[in-house]
C-alpha cells in the first residue's frame, strides 16, 4: 500500500510516498534527503509529535509549555491531561522542567514568569 505524506521535518515540504507492506515501510521516494526517508518510516511506523500546551501556574497566571521532544502521537491526549493538572510556582524560567518524565519526555516551560 503507498502512502503519501508532506515531509514537515523542514520547510521545504517535500512530497513522499511510502511503500508499507505488513507494517514495514519498504521503500520511500520523492525525499530529497536522508531527513525524509527517516521522518516517513517513523510516521509510517510510530508516528511521533512535539506537544505544546499552557499550564496554569500557581498564582493563576498562564505559562506556554512543550514535550522536550517528540512523544508517540497516540499518547498526546494523555499527556495533555497531565499537563492540565500541573500547578507550577513561580518564578519560572525558560527550559525549566514543569513535569519529568511524560511519556519518556520532560515538560519544560517556553516562557519566562516571574
Ligand atoms: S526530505 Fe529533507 S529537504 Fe525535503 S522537507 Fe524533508 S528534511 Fe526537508
Amino acid at each position: 500500500m503507498d502512502r503519501k505524506l508532506t515531509c514537515i521535518v523542514c520547510p521545504l515540504g517535500c512530497s513522499m510516498v511510502a511503500e508499507v507492506e505488513n507494517g514495514k515501510v519498504l521503500s520511500v521516494s520523492g525525499n530529497t534527503c536522508p531527513r525524509g526517508k527517516a521522518y516517513a518510516e517513523s510516521e509510517c511506523i510510530n508516528p511521533q509529535r512535539v506537544v505544546t500546551s499552557t499550564v496554569r501556574c500557581q498564582d493563576g497566571s498562564m505559562l506556554s509549555v512543550k514535550t522536550d521532544r517528540a512523544i508517540p502521537k497516540e499518547k498526546m491526549a494523555e499527556c495533555m491531561e497531565i499537563i492540565a493538572s500541573a500547578r507550577p510556582q513561580l518564578p519560572i524560567f525558560v527550559g525549566d522542567v514543569i513535569i519529568k518524565d511524560v511519556f519518556g519526555s520532560d515538560i519544560i516551560a517556553t516562557q519566562n514568569r516571574s
